[in-house]
């Protein structure tokens, strides 16, 4: 029952579509898998179910606003689904599909006993105030109804959703269901409602993490640790800022951040502080003094150590990766760069680490809050910290070695005669993981009934 895959072409899909990227980048791995049944792997890289919602909410003015909410399960082989909520004004169905197929891998990869969701709102919170936000989000999580769950799908923050709304959902869902334990039914929480002690930061945390392992397997033109490593990072939101704060704090410099608005660059350093002041009094880090204003685009092509996109999809794309001057990429926001990207960046030599293994802090994180939930028990940080840092050295090591076993096996079947390079990074080769686990769990539960 051989299934026909698709041809893999990054060049003959259209290339900002989420769920063509990850296809694509399936496919990637796919290619390098031998004796995985087509069939098999066509199942898997298929969501489970997708939900759509509509409602409507009263507005401060007292006006009738229509919105649109998805929820996706991608996988739920390994574990109930988890994944964020995003509210964007721009978000698609497609969008979410893509996303949730992020979190299957990302929880394969790292063993987090999790399946694949996402969901969202497509609304522009900057228009909204904090209580539309608060009934916007009560009534998507009423539609949603049962579709969520403490042992069958499970939400997370995501872009523009925070604690408070994850307070709203448990809220939400508490009220729906008097009785129970429903504290894991959502992760993200504020600490005093069953939040995890270093959740907020596990994000940023993992990537830091991932990113000091990566230089002491491989280095980086000399650069053994992030001591005087320079730094740009796309987005100065919960994981942009916080991954700019913790690797200033492991010795690195802060060259430039960024928003929504623009980017600011300052050669000896962005003073984190001022910019967060500056951005809570003025909306935006753009303007703050002492430091020259970018734009989003002159930020990726900055002469750095290190570049960190953490806020939308599609930033590194076909036409600017030519100009990129980091030495690495660390993916902290989700899908930043395309697959024409990733072909150019490879042939010019740029490693780059994967979302779904250098942003995974934050499912791993979510995952012992939900333990803890699930447990009556509060962790201390260090126990957190020193658990997270654990899974993540151990991802970053398979990783790495089943990219360099990847690139020597293609180059022995090519006789030395072909750069593998063009195809093969880390991206390949952790898809190429968390597909072997998952396909040997399908296996192992057999195929219902
Ligand atoms: P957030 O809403 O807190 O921050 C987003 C940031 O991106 C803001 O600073 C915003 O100004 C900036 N931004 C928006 N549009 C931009 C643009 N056009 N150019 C540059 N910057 C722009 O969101 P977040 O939770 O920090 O999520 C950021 C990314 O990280 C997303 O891709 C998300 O999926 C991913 N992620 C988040 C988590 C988490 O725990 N929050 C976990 C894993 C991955």
């Amino acid at each position: 029952m051989q299934n026909r895959i698709p041809e893999s072409s990054a060049t003959g899909v259209a290339e900002y579509d989420p769920s063509q990227i990850l296809q694509t980048h399936l496919q990637c791995a796919f290619d390098c898998l031998e004796g995985l049944d087509g069939a098999l792997f066509n199942f898997l890289r298929q969501p489970k179910r997708i939900v759509t919602v509509n409602f409507p909410v009263e507005m401060d003015d007292g006006s009738l606003r229509m919105f649109q909410g998805y929820r996706v399960i991608h996988n739920r082989l390994l574990g109930p689904g988890k994944g964020g909520i995003r509210f964007h004004p721009q978000l698609t169905r497609d969008e979410v599909c893509g996303l949730a197929a992020l979190m299957t891998w990302k929880s394969a990869l790292l063993d987090v006993p999790f399946g694949g969701a996402k969901g969202g709102v497509a609304c522009d919170t900057k228009d909204l105030s904090k209580s539309e936000l608060r009934r916007i989000t009560r009534r998507f999580i009423t539609e949603l109804g049962d579709n969520i769950g403490p042992h069958t799908d499970i939400p997370a923050p995501d872009l523009y959703t925070d604690q408070q709304t994850m307070a709203w959902v448990y809220d939400t869902y508490d009220i729906m269901h008097p009785g129970r334990n429903n504290l894991p039914v959502v992760t993200g929480k504020p600490i005093d409602i069953g939040g995890s002690l270093g959740r907020h930061e596990a994000t940023g945390r993992g990537c830091l993490y991932a990113t000091e392992r990566y230089l002491a397997r491989a280095g980086l033109s000399g650069l053994k640790s992030l001591h005087g490593a320079r730094i740009a990072v796309q987005g100065f939101g919960q994981v942009g800022s916080i991954v700019a704060w913790l690797f200033q704090e492991a010795g690195a410099v802060i060259l430039a951040i960024s928003d929504s608005q623009g980017a600011i660059f300052n050669e000896d350093g962005i003073d984190l502080k001022a910019a967060t002041d500056f951005k809570q009094a003025h909306g935006t880090i753009v303007g703050l003094p002492e430091t020259r204003s970018l734009t989003n685009d002159d930020l990726l092509s900055l002469d750095c150590d290190i570049l960190i996109p953490a806020a939308l999809s599609n930033q590194i794309r076909g036409e600017n990766a030519e100009n990129i001057r980091a030495k690495l990429i660390v993916e902290a926001a989700n899908g930043p760069t395309t697959p024409n990207a990733d072909q150019v960046l490879n042939r010019r030599g740029i490693p780059l680490l994967p979302d779904i293994l250098a942003n995974a802090g934050g499912v791993i994180v979510s995952y012992f809050e939900w333990v803890q939930n699930i447990e009556n028990e509060k962790w201390d940080l260090e126990e957190v910290n020193g658990k997270l840092n654990g899974k993540i050295h151990h991802g970053v090591d398979m990783v790495f070695d089943r990219c360099r076993g990847l690139m020597n096996q293609s180059r022995s079947q090519e006789n030395g005669q072909s750069d593998p390079s063009t195809s093969i990074n880390m991206r390949t080769a952790a898809l190429v993981v968390a597909i072997e686990r998952l396909a040997r769990v399908t296996q192992e539960r057999g195929i219902w009934p």
